[in-house]
């Protein structure tokens, strides 16, 4: 059984939310705004580039180890109540998170091996969870992940969100031993693809009911990645009823089929 270590990172949670008011200004959470305007000033005192970092560059950091212009916006501003209270409600997202992890744990743990026919008990992962309007959610490499963010109203069924998507999240991880394998790219939406049936399709519908498709996932707006599943969707069905093949196996096989197809596909 996978083990997640879930966590607040101050520095990183502060260049997270900061970093959202220059690629996505958001207003709809009250600390969240209050934070973003007391950083407009020290924020103004930084060069330009620094507000164009990806925040996960800084995941895990030691305080010393950070780019200096972090550090003068982490010390000006993660002593102040505006920050402080954007942490509160982070520490009570991640509280939530991780209960619905735990609650949904064995039921998880064993349908996902059912569905992966894979066996990632000696796999650890960490979660860095940020405020939970500012939509985050992605694998960072190296056993990171990045999470903050709530179902949204179309979320088909109760519950299983967080199993479903953090499954999602370390599949990214698992998945990308094959990169190196199959020394291939450019279609690294394959195995995106494949994440979203094997846990946003099959492990919600066994774990709320349900049917698919239509299908469910956070690529709704990638018409590729939706394309890719279509195509891959007759396989996967198959795929589920051999119970000789593991995901890693069949995630090799559809990324080469896939480039063999791919021209076809898209004339
Ligand atoms: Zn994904």
């Amino acid at each position: 059984m996978v083990k997640l270590n879930f966590t607040v990172d101050e520095n990183y949670l502060l260049a997270h939310t900061l970093y959202y008011e220059f690629a996505r200004p958001y207003a709809g959470n009250e600390a969240v705004r209050m934070l973003q305007t007391k950083a407009k000033r020290p924020i103004s005192r930084v060069p330009s580039k620094c507000l164009y970092f990806r925040a996960e560059d800084i995941l895990g950091l030691p305080f010393e180890k950070l780019p200096i212009d972090i550090q003068h916006l982490s010390r000006e501003l993660v002593p102040t109540k505006e920050f402080r209270n954007v942490l509160h409600e982070t520490q009570d997202f991640k509280a939530e998170v991780e209960s619905e992890w735990l609650s949904n744990y064995n039921d998880g743990s064993r349908l996902m091996k059912q569905i992966t026919k894979l066996d990632i008990r000696n796999r650890e992962f960490t979660v860095y969870i940020t405020h939970p309007s500012l939509s985050n959610g992605r694998y960072a490499g190296k056993g990171r992940i990045c999470w903050g963010t709530r179902p949204p109203q179309s979320w088909p069924g109760n519950g299983s969100y967080v199993t479903v998507y953090m499954y999602h999240e370390v599949y990214h991880g698992i998945l990308s031993q094959n990169d190196a394998k199959v020394g291939i790219v450019e279609n690294k939406k394959v195995p995106h693809a494949l994440i979203e049936l094997a846990t946003d399709n099959e492990l919600r519908v066994r774990m709320n009911g349900g049917a698919y498709p239509p299908l469910v996932g956070h690529s709704e707006n990638d018409n590729a990645i939706r394309a890719i599943e279509n195509w891959m969707l007759p396989h996967w069905k198959r795929y589920l009823l051999d119970d000789g093949e593991h995901i890693l196996a069949f995630d090799e096989r559809m990324r080469r089929r896939f480039l063999k197809e791919q021209s076809r596909m898209l004339q």
